[in-house]
C-alpha cells in the first residue's frame, strides 16, 4: 500500500471494480428448487445487485417464454454464462484436448440457437460444474476465445501446486494455460476484509450459490448490503463485464496510459481534453497461438507477439472509448465421443435427475439424503 502511495502514478492500479452474484444450475422457468426470478428480480432491485445464471447449455431448449423475456428486458440485472456443457461431474477436468474441443464446438452451437431463439446473449465466460477443470481446458478455452473462467477452486482437479505471491495478488490467475481464471466464493466464506483485497488488487468480487439460499436469503442480502456500503462505486454487472474491467493500468511519465489485460477484451475510455496514447499488453501466449488482435473489431496490424505476451498501441481522441481484444487459433483435434448415445444418455438421466432433487426432493431433506446417495451409486463407477 505504501508503494503505491508512493509511487502513485508508476504503479499499476485497478481499472473498475465490479461484482456479480453466480447463482448454478438453474432452467430459465418460473421457479428452479428455491429460486423464484420475479423474487430474486425484486430482490435486486430493492438491494442493488446483479445476477448471472451459470447456465447449462444441455438446457437450451427447455426456458419459459416469460422468463427469458424478463432476461431481455432487464439485463441491467440478469444475465447468463457457460457452465459446462452437459453438466457431467467432471466434463472439464478431462484432459483430452479433442473431447474438450468437441463438448465446446457443441456448448457454443447449443447457446448460438438459444441466442437466436431468446435474444439473450450468453456472456463467454465458463463457470466450471463442480469446480472440476485441467490444465487443458484452460488452453481449450482460450482456443475457443472465452473471456474467461471462474471457479472456486484456484487448482486444476488432482493438482496443488501452490501460488507465488504474485500469482496470489493479480486480478486472475494465468499459469494454467495461459488464461485467466477468475475466483469466486460463497457469501459465508467472504468477510469484509477479503473485499477490501479484491477491490485494492483489482480482482471483482464474484460470489456463488445454489438454488438453496433462496430458502432464506438473509445472508445474501446482508453481503450484498455490506458490499455496497464499503464501497458504493461498484459496478453490479454481468460477468463478462465484470471480467473485461478487471485490467490494471499505470500512466507514464510521458502522460501514456498502459493496460496489463487478463480477458481476452476490455474497453478504455479517453476523458481528457487531449490526444492520449494506450499501451495493451496481454501476458503469455506460449500455449494457444495468436491470431490476430482486434480494435472496435477491426484487425490491427502493428500487435507484437513473443515470449512475454502480446503488446500493441493505439492513441485515443478527447472523448473516444475502444474495444480492443485478441482471438487466437484453434488448431486442437476435434472428438465427438460427447455425441455418441451412450453418453447422451447419461447426460439426460443425470440433469433429470438433478433436477428432481433441486426442485422436490430438496424441499424435503429426508428423501433427499436418500436420493444422493443413490445418485453417488449410480454415477460413482464411470465418474459422471
Ligand atoms: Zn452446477
Amino acid at each position: 500500500m505504501f508503494i503505491r502511495y508512493a509511487f502513485r502514478q508508476e504503479c499499476w492500479h485497478p481499472n473498475l471494480h465490479h461484482a456479480t452474484l453466480i447463482i448454478d444450475d438453474p432452467l430459465l422457468r418460473k421457479d428452479y428448487g428455491f429460486l423464484n426470478y420475479e423474487g430474486l428480480l425484486a430482490l435486486m432491485d430493492k438491494y442493488d445487485f446483479h445476477t448471472s445464471i451459470a447456465f447449462i447449455p444441455f438446457n437450451y431448449r427447455r426456458n419459459s417464454p416469460g422468463i427469458t423475456r424478463m432476461f431481455r428486458e432487464r439485463p441491467d440485472r440478469l444475465s447468463i454464462c457457460f457452465h459446462g456443457n452437459d453438466h457431467t461431474a467432471a466434463e472439464f477436468a478431462s484432459r483430452n484436448a479433442g473431447l474438450l474441443n468437441g463438448m465446446l464446438t457443441v456448448a457454443e452451437e447449443r447457446m448460438d440457437v438459444h441466442e437466436k431463439k431468446t435474444r439473450i446473449h450468453c456472456d463467454h465466460v465458463m463457470v466450471f460444474p463442480q469446480g472440476n477443470f485441467s490444465r487443458d481446458a484452460m488452453a481449450a478455452l482460450k482456443a475457443h476465445n472465452f473471456s474467461a473462467a471462474v471457479n472456486s477452486d484456484p487448482c486444476p482437479r488432482g493438482e496443488n501446486s501452490g501460488f507465488s505471491l504474485l500469482e496470489f495478488i493479480e486480478p486472475a490467475v494465468l499459469k494454467y494455460g495461459e488464461f485467466p481464471l477468475f475466483l469466486r466464493k460463497y457469501p459465508r466464506e467472504i468477510e469484509l476484509q477479503d473485499i477490501a483485497f479484491n477491490l485494492f488488487f483489482g480482482k471483482p468480487v464474484l460470489i456463488v450459490e445454489h438454488h438453496e439460499i433462496f430458502k432464506d436469503p438473509e445472508s445474501l442480502i446482508q453481503l450484498v448490503s455490506r458490499i455496497n456500503a464499503f464501497a458504493p462505486e461498484i459496478r453490479w454487472s454481468n460477468v463478462q463485464t465484470a471480467v473485461e474491467n478487471s485490467y490494471l493500468r499505470r500512466w507514464t511519465p510521458n502522460g501514456d496510459l498502459q493496460i496489463r489485460a487478463y480477458a481476452n477484451a476490455g474497453k478504455v475510455a479517453n476523458a481528457s481534453e487531449n490526444l492520449l496514447r494506450c499501451y495493451v499488453e496481454w501476458p503469455g501466449c506460449r500455449e494457444v497461438p495468436v491470431e490476430r488482435v482486434l480494435l472496435d473489431g477491426v484487425p490491427w496490424p502493428d500487435a507484437r507477439t513473443d515470449d512475454k505476451g502480446i503488446r500493441f498501441c493505439f492513441d485515443l481522441r478527447p472523448g473516444e472509448s475502444r474495444r480492443f481484444s485478441v482471438v487466437y487459433q484453434n488448431n486442437f483435434g476435434l472428438s465427438d465421443a460427447n455425441c455418441r448415445v451412450q453418453w447422451k444418455v447419461k447426460a439426460f438421466l443425470r440433469r433429470r435427475l438433478s433436477e428432481v432433487r433441486d426442485n422436490y426432493l430438496s424441499k424435503n431433506p429426508h428423501v433427499l439424503s436418500g436420493a444422493k446417495a443413490l445418485q453417488r451409486r449410480l454415477f460413482k463407477r464411470s465418474n459422471w
